[in-house]
């Protein structure tokens, strides 16, 4: 029996790198029957909107998605579609595994760690007042009066909502993850000195959860900016990472760079009733349209998938042949290569084909 996915290819360089993940998934001749859907610059074109009500609605049918990266315009425009498909959707837990890959470009060889982020609260929930808006205007005159501290007339407002039941939720996935995973230890990440009530919030929940993991999952917790230098310095001291929204955010990019780039980066947005699979990187606009970049983030992404629908050989198999190509370092996208201009780098789609002809040796 075949299962159906939901595809968004979304726009930049989001077709190219979907298109290439789809070659790979379909020559390791899994049964996936793919339901594919507009969604960013061209569903804009083609029906007004950015996310049509029918992508999400397929979503919600298959249970199980993968997409290449969509635009948000920045500082102005529409919501970001990602953001949204995740809040819609209650996808609240972002994993993103970040490995070092022999072959690859890596700073730091000795990355082995996953992030969990939060995907559904923070300063990300789009709880947001505009420059003398009315209701920035109101709602500065309630804090004012209820706050010793003054926020100035001339300012836009960001709400940070962190619940007991959106903390409990993503700690104790953190927790499973690692257990089912078998990985020894949780970081819960925050900046609880300086942010008492949200991130302390935050902290406490996972304090208390860590209790009923004692004897199985060992559990820290580490203030942001620190943990951003002790990856730097020391990442093989980290195995999961949980995270509010925004820090999680951030601190996937930093260990995307770690570990050799944004190319090659995964991930997953889970929730009770889908998953949502896709790259860490965005629609990289310089790049679209050039058969340019590397494939590898969203292939990684549908290995994930595969292994979240039950394929868990055909995704060994299909990871076995990635990694072998990236590790022979010839049939590779530039960003592989020692030398970024090396004219021998190959394009998105070639790079695919090589993974699907080791597929098939
Ligand atoms: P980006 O991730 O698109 O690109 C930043 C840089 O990373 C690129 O210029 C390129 O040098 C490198 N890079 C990215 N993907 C690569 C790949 N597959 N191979 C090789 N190099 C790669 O970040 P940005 O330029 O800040 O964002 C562009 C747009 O994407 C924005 O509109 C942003 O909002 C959006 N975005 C979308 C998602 C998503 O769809 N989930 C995620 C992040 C950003």
């Amino acid at each position: 029996m075949s299962t159906r996915v939901t595809l968004l290819a979304g726009d930049g360089i989001g077709p190219e790198v979907a298109l290439a993940m789809k070659k790979c998934v379909d020559a390791t001749k899994v049964k996936i029957d793919w339901e594919e859907l507009c969604v960013g610059a061209p569903a804009i074109a083609q029906f007004g909107t950015p996310l049509p009500q029918a992508a999400i609605d397929s979503i919600k049918k298959n249970k199980v998605a993968i997409k290449g990266p969509i635009e948000t315009p920045v500082g102005k425009g529409f919501r970001s579609v990602n953001v949204q498909l995740r809040q819609e959707l209650d996808l609240y837990a972002c994993v993103r595994p970040a490995r070092y890959i022999e072959g690859t470009r890596a700073v730091n060889t000795k990355v082995n760690l996953t992030i969990i982020r939060e995907n559904t609260e923070d300063l990300y929930a789009g709880v947001e007042f505009d420059l003398y808006s009315d209701a920035a205007k109101h709602l500065i005159k309630e804090i004012n009066s209820l706050s010793k501290k003054q926020v100035r007339e001339d300012s836009a407002i960001s709400i940070k909502p962190i619940s007991v039941f959106g903390s409990e939720r993503i700690i104790r996935y953190a927790f499973e993850y690692a257990l089912k995973s078998g990985r020894q230890k949780v970081s819960l990440v925050h900046k609880a000195n300086i942010m008492k009530f949200t991130d302390g919030l935050f902290l406490h929940t996972g304090q208390k959860i860590a209790q009923e993991y004692a004897g199985r999952v060992a559990f820290e917790d580490v203030i942001v900016d620190n943990m951003c230098m002790q990856l730097v310095q020391k990442p093989e001291l980290y195995d999961v990472l949980v995270l509010p929204n925004l820090y999680g955010d951030i601190v996937s990019d930093l260990c995307a760079g770690l570990v050799g780039g944004l190319g090659i980066a995964p991930g997953a947005n889970i929730g009770t009733n889908a998953a949502l699979f896709e790259p860490v990187h965005g629609s990289a606009p310089k790049y679209a349209g050039q058969n340019k970049v590397n494939p590898t983030a969203t292939i990684l992404s549908g290995i994930m998938m595969l292994e979240h629908i039950g394929e868990s050989s055909t995704a060994a198999a299909l990871e076995r042949a990635l990694l072998a190509v990236i590790k022979e370092g010839v049939d590779v996208t530039y960003d592989l290569k020692a030398d970024r201009n090396d004219t021998t780098a190959v394009g998105t789609q070639e790079m695919a084909e090589a993974v699907c002809r080791k597929l098939r040796n």
